[in-house]
């Protein structure tokens, strides 16, 4: 681990991300918008080349300090037990590639999910979540954080300086905002967005297939 120090003002500013963190990770939980140990969530600390992350393995539920992970925006961890997320080099992307954000939320919500097998996008089906999202495209790369998704990550940010979420194909969402609470709301929004727009396509099946007598 390394020996740099930090001044006590960036330690409080690290408890209150990882204070932040701890709330949003457990209400993304009770609402099951992330169930079991899957998932991770990440706060900039601001003024810092520091972010915190949620720790490997470890479930939103559980999220508390010790497993909340201070790293630098090289990678080099600060603080914290355990390892730092699989998806850290994803994070790091995201925030060395958009100063604006803050807050980054990731989980494997099952609408979205299943609504992203098809298409380019998750179609913004309602007025809320166009104005608030714009658009939610689909990112189709192998799961792991290779340099292939790493760089796909960064074209899409590259493509769309206001992106604020998007959804890996099988994986999940990854969202991102100026605060991590604003994060995980777009997450929310993803999910709830994706189980309308499935919804629909069923109504619209059915209503199709529909006998004449019907
Ligand atoms: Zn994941």
């Amino acid at each position: 681990m390394s020996k740099r120090k930090y001044s006590s003002p960036d330690s409080i500013a690290i408890t209150r991300v990882k204070q932040s963190l701890q709330t949003n990770a457990k209400r993304a939980y009770e609402i099951r918008l992330q169930t079991g140990n899957g998932g991770n969530l990440s706060g900039r600390v601001p003024g810092t080349d520091l972010i915190v992350i949620k720790a490997s393995g470890c479930s939103f539920e559980q999220c508390q300090p010790d497993n909340l992970i201070t790293v630098t925006l090289g990678g080099t961890q600060i603080d914290g037990e355990g390892m730092p997320s699989q998806e850290l080099a994803t994070h790091l992307a995201i925030y060395k590639h958009r100063p604006d954000v803050h807050g980054i939320f990731h989980s494997h919500s099952p609408w979205a999910i299943a609504c992203a097998s098809r298409g380019d996008t998750i179609p913004t089906v309602t007025f809320h979540a166009k104005s608030k999202l714009g658009r939610i495209p689909i990112l189709r790369v192998p799961d792991e954080a290779t340099p292939a998704k790493l760089d796909a990550i960064k074209a899409l940010l590259a493509a769309d300086c206001n992106l604020q979420a998007f959804v890996q194909d099988r994986h999940g969402i990854f969202s991102f905002a100026s605060s991590i609470e604003l994060a995980r709301y777009n997450a929310e929004l993803v999910e709830e967005t994706a189980q309308i727009a499935w919804f629909m396509a069923i109504s619209d099946y059915l209503a199709l297939n529909r006998g004449p007598d019907a």
